[in-house]
């Protein structure tokens, strides 16, 4: 299943899937402050990278990176080029600037990629899971802070969501009307 949307000369779609799989330029990794792996994408991400992605963190990012941020790695293993390591909020009621921290995610991701010429990247549904942001605005921020991105100045011509479970597709399919 796939939804697709034009936003100027750039293309948003949705599809379901394991974004370990996906051929693009740069995945990103719904990350921790941390940095050092996790459950969820994250573990997944770093099973089908290998042990050299992990490597590359400690090394680089000793200290992690703080929440709304994200970094940039080889990909290893993966078909991707990069990796990059974005942190969401966890969320903790709404008042706690969940939404600006979501969205500066995104768009630390969406930065990055225009920095390494990255063309194309696919993006999980970050703080959705373990962080337990709630779906249906998760959703929203994500579609609405890609959607702003690429009406800028940026060499970034595909965005892909892809998502785990139906549920979670179709709140992102909802979001992409309402963005539209
Ligand atoms: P967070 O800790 O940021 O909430 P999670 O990894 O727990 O991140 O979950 C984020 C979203 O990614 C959830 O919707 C989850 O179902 C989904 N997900 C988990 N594994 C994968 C995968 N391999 N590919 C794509 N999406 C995944």
């Amino acid at each position: 299943m796939t939804d697709s949307a034009l936003v100027g000369q750039h293309r948003l779609d949705l599809s379901r899937g394991d974004i370990t799989n996906e051929r693009v330029d740069a995945i990103a990794n719904a990350a921790n402050e941390a940095l050092r792996g996790g459950g969820g994408v994250d573990g997944a991400v770093h099973r089908a990278a290998g042990p050299g992605l992990l490597a590359e963190l400690r090394t680089r990012y000793p200290h992690g990176t703080p929440t709304g941020t994200a970094v940039a790695t080889d990909a290893y293993d993966l078909p991707a080029r990069w990796v990059l390591h974005a942190v969401g909020p966890v969320w903790r009621g709404g008042n706690n600037d969940e939404p600006n921290l979501l969205a500066a995610a995104y768009r630390s991701c969406l930065i990055l990629a225009d920095e390494l010429g990255a063309r194309s990247i696919a993006f999980p549904a970050i703080s959705m899971g373990i962080y337990g942001y709630p779906p249906p605005d998760g959703a929203r921020v994500a579609v609405q802070t890609v959607v702003a991105y690429l009406r800028g100045e940026t060499r970034v011509e595909v965005v892909r969501f892809v998502l785990f479970s139906e549920e979670t597709y179709e709140l992102f399919a909802e979001a992409l009307a309402e963005a539209g």
